[in-house]
């Protein structure tokens, strides 16, 4: 497929190396004003300003709570003469309820928010892949803009699906990116399969019988309950899943009692922790057999369990064909040396899933590098203004290839 695509459309990438100064500054004016899921009021005003200036075609506000789209028709697009091709690419533009521990001058200006995730880079290149497309507008279709809200645990790609994203703003593929410090700077990653898993919440709570410490045979302790729960569950993914898939079970945490009460049995445990899948066939076992272990062991000590499983992102799985496109697009920007077409999956989760549900597509990382062992989430992280050329090049390139003019 790589022979068939055009080299990088002329002087795309230097144009965008032109915009860097610009880029660099709009990006660090999103870092140092965060803003949370469902609340990026400044940050969607920003955006739909800098498309206005971009001149683009038309700018949409309010979808899915704060979410913008932008459009920019080709040269040729839309009916009649038009191929009637469009393309999605979309950007995240929600920060972290976490505090900020750098010292530069455009770090977070609001205690206990931060960019802690690079989408103040993401937004940044989907802003300038903007300006480059509707400068030249040299593809043949439309090219819709997608900046969503809440993707940090809001599901903002769903809020915006079931705001009529795709039936106002018809797509023929979607593509999203992630910064991503463990890749070197300029490296970009892909597979054709899963990319993130499905992330589930579960809640456990036990109901036993509280008492005296001294006098454990009058009570139903649920503390020893608990105990044996996360002991138990620990055998769903090493008995149950086969060992070719793959699964994590986690209980990240545990209420039980008053830590100043130490001869008081509780009556109540609550365990909370997270299940993380990429086939639909594992996440229903998981879910069926943890609920099971859960309510058995409680009646084999007498007790009472209930769990509360709620699945939030499903699996981020690339549609094949999207994927070897993309990877054919980076190609031809950093070079095949530069493309990893075989990127291993992670057990993190993306909402991107829910466009991919509906669209074929693609989600791919950007290296970004990260000093010091710097990851995403970290107070210390500060997403790369290096890449913000080479990011934007590859959402421009991805529309121009996707719908190239006619010879
Ligand atoms: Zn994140
Ligand atoms: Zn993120």
């Amino acid at each position: 497929m790589l022979q068939a695509l055009r080299a990088p459309a002329g002087g795309l990438f230097e144009r965008l190396r032109a915009m860097h100064p610009e880029l660099t500054a709009f990006r660090r004016d999103l870092h140092a004003h965060p803003e949370l899921g469902f609340e990026e009021v400044r940050t969607a005003a920003k955006v739909a300003d800098a498309l206005r200036v971009c001149g683009v075609d038309e700018v949409h506000t309010g979808i899915g709570k704060t979410g913008v789209v932008g459009v920019i028709r080709g040269q040729r697009a839309g009916a009649g003469s038009g191929s009637g091709r469009s393309i999605g690419l979309r950007a995240d533009m929600d920060a972290l309820p976490m505090r900020e521990e750098n010292d530069f001058s455009w770090r977070s200006t609001t205690s206990g928010l931060m960019h802690g995730c690079g989408h103040d880079g993401h937004t940044t290149m989907l802003i300038g892949a903007a300006r480059a497309l509707a400068a030249t507008r040299r593809f043949d279709g439309t090219v819709v803009l997608i900046f969503q809200p809440g993707e940090e645990g809001f599901a903002g790609a769903k809020a915006m699906i079931d705001d009529g994203l795709f039936d106002r703003f018809n797509v023929d593929a979607v593509y999203a990116m992630h910064n991503w410090p463990s890749l070197a700077p300029g490296k970009i990653g892909i597979n054709p399969g899963p990319m993130m898993a499905a992330a589930d919440r579960i809640e456990i709570v036990i109901n036993g019988r509280g008492g005296h410490g001294a006098h454990p045979y009058l009570t139903i302790d649920p503390v020893l309950v608990a105990a044996h729960i996360i002991t138990a569950a620990q055998s769903l993914v090493s008995r149950n899943v086969n060992p070719l898939d793959n699964a994590v079970v986690s209980l990240c945490a545990m209420q039980a009692g008053d830590v100043g009460a130490y001869s008081v049995i509780p009556r109540q445990a609550r365990l909370v922790g997270t299940v993380r899948t990429f086939r639909r066939e594992v996440q229903d076992m998981l879910e069926e057999r943890l609920g099971r272990l859960v309510e058995s062991v409680a009646i084999g000590f007498g007790a009472t369990a209930t769990l509360d499983y709620k699945r939030s992102y499903p699996a981020t799985i690339n549609t094949p064909r999207e994927a070897m496109f993309l990877a054919d697009v980076a190609a031809a920007l950093v070079g095949e040396e530069n493309v990893i077409r075989d990127l291993p999956p992670s057990m993190g989760a993306e909402d991107f899933s829910f466009m991919l549900q509906t669209k074929p597509g693609a989600y791919f990382r950007l290296g970004q590098g990260g000093e010091g062992g710097c990851f995403l989430h970290s107070t210390r992280y500060d997403f790369n203004d290096e890449v913000l050329p080479l990011g934007a090049a590859v959402f421009a390139s991805l529309a121009e290839q996707a719908m190239p003019l006619a010879a």
